[in-house]
């Protein structure tokens, strides 16, 4: 699968393309390398560039493959990713290890990701034995009526570099369970995980074409992979914009389209919260992955009453926050997934210090020192920010932090709500009648009681409102829902030609 070629300071593995089994150089001859954010003289691995004609490969791989897939009875197609998952479980370390060199965050958060593909992988092999289906009564006697689940297809896969293990796993595994053959993109940031977590597909036992990899950038093969004829669903996770662009293409040719897109999530700390947990909370959510979470907690409501105590403590923590190589077990927050994301937040900062709100904590970049070779940026409060400031309505996706100020429990949900994106939320009291109003009343996919706003468990339905998507949900039985194209079987053992609506028995 792999030669060595010198890298910047270390030998660099050359991956290439998973095509019908077989590991492929791109058509294109071009390769990109895939970067350590922590330390840039890194290279943790070089990968194919691909091009249109490997996209055009890869389905056809697929579409092979699908003829005998689909066949495959699902309690057995379930085993085989019941295996993957135990083979995980053995892998575990290595792969987070892999994945921290490649996208930053630190370990714990990274084995958090591989077991999160561990966990999809049992629950999406217990489908294999459940992918209920309908039986109804028939209005004609002597009939039999029911709806079964069949395989969409071909899937095309389009993921993020945040969770590079895990949403991966959240749209394969079910995927394959139900029957479908798929082709992914990994994230041009992360695609050693991908390369990871297929690899053990294959040696659980994934029939070759089941799964293929074709590994570039969105703007190049992006259009081949949504436009093509012989895909029926495509899942993307990324931002709002791309998930624009991808949505119209699959519009155009009826195809199936799972968006999960951004997020901008509010936490509502209530004066009656228990405010140890708040701050908790508000540091996990707002700094873990260095904020660079779809539900990172970007934004806290406080109520009056407590808003400058929250404030006061929340900023002492965030300053001792310890940024650094997230190899290192005692550092808390990693860099920023490369240059064009880092000044990205800094432009942020800018945006909001001209804005007037104050900026309490960080702000600057990290660069010198054990920094110097790394995308390192301090952990950034801002308070006193106004709901209609950009960056309370904007996603920056990075560990910059604004506190808005609110007067009562109604307050803080219009201000959650008044944002283009509807993805997670929490509030924190420790009255049940206004967390139960706020689980009616915030229009978000997810909301956490005394919870900051990550932490999804994998058997939920994962996905948000508004400019967070189009309405699919991930994770548990909605992900098997967006995989299975349902199909409404009638058998009539009456031996005559029963007319439904118009021979009404008396
Ligand atoms: P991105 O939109 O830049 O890229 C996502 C994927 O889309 C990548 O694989 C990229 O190569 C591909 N892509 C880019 N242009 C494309 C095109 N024209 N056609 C098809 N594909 C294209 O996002 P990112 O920077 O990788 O991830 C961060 C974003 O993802 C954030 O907005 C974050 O909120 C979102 N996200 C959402 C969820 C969720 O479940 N809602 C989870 C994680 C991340």
């Amino acid at each position: 699968m792999a030669t060595d070629v010198i890298g910047k300071t270390a030998t660099a593995r050359i991956y290439k393309n998973l095509i019908d089994g077989d590991w492929v150089e791109a058509t294109t001859g071009e390769t990109f390398e895939n970067i350590n954010p922590a330390d840039t003289r890194d290279v943790v691995g070089v990968f194919q560039k691909s091009g249109k004609a490997d996209v055009e490969a890869a389905v056809e791989a697929a579409r092979r493959a699908f003829e005998k897939w689909r066949l495959v009875p699902a309690p057995r197609r379930a085993e085989i990713i019941y295996r993957a998952a135990q083979m995980l479980i053995e892998r575990k370390e290595d792969y987070a290890r892999d994945m921290t060199r490649e996208m930053g965050k630190v370990l714990k958060e990274t084995r958090g990701d591989v077991q999160e593909a561990i966990d999809t992988g049992f629950y999406m092999a217990g489908e294999g034995r459940r992918m209920f289906g309908a039986t109804v009564p028939s209005e004609l006697p002597n009939k039999f009526a029911m709806a079964v689940r069949h395989p969409v297809g071909v899937c095309a896969m389009i993921t993020p570099w945040n969770f590079p293990m895990a949403i991966p796993s959240w749209k394969l595994f079910p995927a394959i369970v139900a029957g479908n053959c798929c082709v992914i993109k990994p994230a041009q940031d992360t695609p050693l995980s991908v390369f990871n977590f297929v690899q053990t597909l294959l040696d659980a036992g994934v029939p070759k074409g089941v799964v293929n990899i074709v590994s570039g950038f969105g703007s190049r093969i992006g259009a081949p992979l949504t436009e093509h004829p012989e895909i029926r669903a495509v899942s993307l996770t990324g931002s709002s914009d791309v998930g624009r662009i991808v949505g119209e293409s699959c519009a155009r040719s009826f195809k199936r389209c799972s968006l999960e897109l951004g997020g901008k999530n509010p936490m509502i700390v209530l004066d009656d919260a228990n405010l140890e947990l708040a701050l908790e909370g508000g540091l996990w959510g707002g700094f873990g992955t260095t904020g660079q979470r779809c539900t990172a907690t970007s934004r806290i409501i406080v109520q009056k009453g407590v808003y400058h105590e929250f404030v006061g403590e929340f900023v002492e923590r965030a300053r001792k926050l310890k940024v650094g190589n997230g190899l290192d077990e005692t550092v808390e927050m990693g860099p920023a997934i490369n240059k064009a994301q880092l000044e990205t937040d800094l432009s942020y900062i800018e945006i909001g210090k001209s804005e007037g709100a104050k900026l309490l904590c960080g702000g600057h970049r990290l660069d010198s020192g054990p920094y110097q070779y790394g995308w390192f940026l301090e952990p950034t409060v801002f308070s006193d920010v106004d709901p209609k400031m950009r960056i309370a309505q904007e996603e920056i996706f990075g560990p910059v932090v604004s506190i808005i100020p609110c007067d009562h429990l109604e307050h803080a949900i219009e201000i959650a709500n008044g944002v283009p994106y509807g993805l997670s939320s929490a509030i924190y009291t420790r009255d049940v009648n206004r967390a139960f109003k706020a689980m009616r009343d915030l229009f978000a996919g997810i909301t956490y009681i005394n919870a900051p706003t990550i932490g999804a468990e994998v058997h939920l339905p994962f996905g948000g409102t508004k400019a967070t998507g189009n309405g699919h949900r991930e994770g548990g039985f909605g992900a098997i829902e967006f995989y299975t194209e349902w199909k409404s079987v009638y058998v009539d053992y009456s031996d005559r030609l029963q007319k439904a609506q118009i021979d009404r028995p008396e």
